[in-house]
């Protein structure tokens, strides 16, 4: 991909207009990221993936809180899941978002 300047292109307007669907996509990963449930959540999934019931007991949160918030993500397709037996076994599915969940942690602690 081409190294981009944004400093410049914000500068000189040369910037395109963002399409409603790319629109559309960034303001529902926003409101992904905009619940503190499922903040947490991906945050437990950065490193490893976990069972449904792994991430209601690590977060001591109801199975079905959890099932419903992994479902919410994994309509937009920031968790995937794969299946063992019964069990199902979580983890992200998209670096970007969770690049951007970091930087924004890091941004939340730093003075
Ligand atoms: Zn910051």
């Amino acid at each position: 991909m081409k190294e981009i300047n944004h400093e410049k292109q914000l500068s000189t307007g040369e910037q395109q207009e963002l399409s409603e669907e790319t629109l559309f996509v960034v303001s529902q990963t926003f409101k992904a990221l905009g619940d503190p449930t499922r903040i947490r959540i991906l945050y437990l999934l950065f490193d490893r993936e976990y069972s449904v019931n792994d991430i209601a007991e690590g977060l001591d949160l109801r199975q079905s809180t959890v099932s419903h918030q992994l479902r919410f993500l994994k309509n937009l397709r920031l968790v995937k899941y794969r299946r063992e037996g019964t069990t199902l076994f979580y983890s992200h599915d998209d670096v970007h978002v969770m690049d951007v969940l970091k930087q924004t942690i890091e941004h939340a602690c730093h003075n």
